[in-house]
């Protein structure tokens, strides 16, 4: 049963900068919130003090900024609802679903070792609940500060119907009382621990669907435990696979870019990188390329695959050359624009604009940092390699050379102009055309490989293309 209104969360902790394997999740809890016409929230789990900073939180606002993941509700930040995790606690205290357990480390570090010793799993022995109290006849020790704990059902199984890897059952008697508050005074709660702080905001924050790494299977058994103890029903749950590199190893720096920050740096498109986010563990039928708007309209749960998920940074250059050739040129050339500004390429009326450097590389690269490194032939006269040229112009061409550039002093600045001057040194020389277009454009970019030399002197420029097509 799809509950009414479809909630889901990212909540990530802000102790570095996202990487792919955590903004595909997000990515996922996006697309399926945006396909249910549901809503999509953001949480910061900062309470890890000493390893959260604020630059790591704005980074992920900025990344999913950028990507277009557009939050409906939050950032919400943890740090900021501890009084209402402390009200949780002490309603649970009061109404018998938690208790205070003053058991000393050394205690429970003995408690392990005896039960290691017994081959038994170790866990917590619940000595402190308050009908174990008094047939133990344990007295409250003097200045100890007791923790909360959680009182976990006995008996039975905690089961879900995990989205991702299907159905997934837990006896209780594998779990133990959890901790749910750090040790304090009676009378005050205790800063209050992660598992039941996530579980006081998917409730708070009415999430019907948690969509979350596969790292958290583990807890999701405890999780379900307090919604019940909460009287709520637990939320659907799926667990996205870990992302691996095409090595089959641990996604890492080894792979390549790793930070979705470095993608947008180098000049990939956020639609491409959504794409190839999304191919990672989910698809929908043979579809290789598709536009953020094709994902939420397709995108389900069902088609998302259990088994790890390869990286492939070569697929991921391929399907980003792919979206650029897709893009609007007008669109391309305002996301070009400041990588030709930082490849030091002024943007002036003697330059050529992004938009004619768009047009004419828009199929030759793979990223709009690569397409402005092409471009530098564009705004800077090539150095040509002597033995090159002579490859390529000789005494059977050099007539045909000459005379375009004679015509090309004062042919109408046009593409059609352009190539027709081209064509006709062709017949009036009786060459072919690699004869004239190969020395064309050694001349004006430098390399052989160059895209069709009518485009080129069109973005050019007249004064630029006669000045480098030095042919005596
Ligand atoms: N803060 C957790 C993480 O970054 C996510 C917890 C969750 O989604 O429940 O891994």
């Amino acid at each position: 049963m799809t509950p009414s209104v479809i909630r889901t969360r990212f909540a990530p902790s802000p102790t570095g900068t996202l990487h792919l394997g955590n903004i595909r999740t997000a990515l996922f809890a996006w697309a399926f919130a945006r396909h249910h016409k549901g809503q999509f929230v953001l949480r910061i789990e900062d309470t890890d003090l000493e390893r959260s900073s604020d630059a790591s939180a704005d980074g992920i606002l900025r990344d999913m900024k950028w990507l277009g993941l557009d939050i409906d509700e939050g950032p919400f930040f943890q740090m900021q609802r501890m009084d209402r995790y402390r009200e949780v606690v002490a309603q649970m205290l009061a109404d018998g679903r938690a208790y205070h357990c003053y058991m000393s480390v050394e205690e429970l570090d003995a408690l392990r070792d005896k039960q290691k010793a017994n081959n038994e799993k170790p866990r917590y022995d619940g000595r402190w609940r308050p009908e174990n109290v008094a047939k133990l006849g344990l007295k409250i020790p003097a200045g100890v500060d007791p923790v909360v704990r959680f009182r976990n059902p006995d008996a039975g199984v905690v089961a879900w119907d995990d989205a991702v890897k299907g159905r997934i059952e837990i006896a209780n008697t594998e779990l133990d009382d959890l901790v749910i508050a750090r040790p304090a005074p009676v009378g005050q709660v205790g800063v209050p621990t992660y598992n039941f702080c996530v579980v006081v905001d998917d409730i708070d924050m009415q999430i019907s669907h948690v969509i979350r790494g596969d790292g958290h299977v583990m807890n999701t058994p405890r999780q379900i435990n307090i919604f019940r103890a909460l009287g709520v029903e637990p939320p659907v749950f799926g667990h996205t696979p870990t992302v691996l590199g095409n090595d089959g190893e641990k996604l890492s720096k080894r792979h390549g870019a790793t930070g979705l920050n470095e993608y947008a740096a180098n000049g990939f498109l956020p639609e491409a990188v959504i794409n190839g986010l999304a191919r990672l563990g989910w698809s929908h039928g043979n579809d290789e390329i598709f536009s953020p708007q094709q994902l939420v309209e397709w995108f389900n749960l069902e088609s998302l695959t259990p088994s790890p998920a390869r990286f492939d940074a070569e697929k991921f250059e391929w399907l980003n050359g792919e979206h650029i050739k897709r893009l609007p040129v007008e669109t391309l050339a305002q996301r070009l624009e400041p990588f030709l500004l930082a490849a030091g390429y002024a943007m002036n009326n003697v330059n050529p604009s992004a938009l004619a450097v768009a047009e004419l590389l828009r199929e030759r690269a793979p990223t709009l940092k690569k397409m402005a490194e092409m471009a530098a032939y564009c705004y800077v006269p090539p150095t040509i390699d002597a033995a090159l040229l002579t490859q390529h112009l000789n005494d059977v061409n050099r007539g045909a050379l000459q005379w375009i550039k004679g015509e090309l002093a004062s042919v109408e600045w046009s593409k059609p102009a352009i190539a027709a001057v081209l064509k006709d040194a062709q017949g009036k020389f009786n060459v072919k055309t690699p004869q004239v277009m190969m020395p064309l454009r050694v001349l004006l970019t430098g390399s052989a490989q160059a895209p069709a030399v009518d485009a080129l002197l069109l973005t050019l420029g007249r004064e630029a293309s006669l000045a480098r097509i030095a042919v005596g």
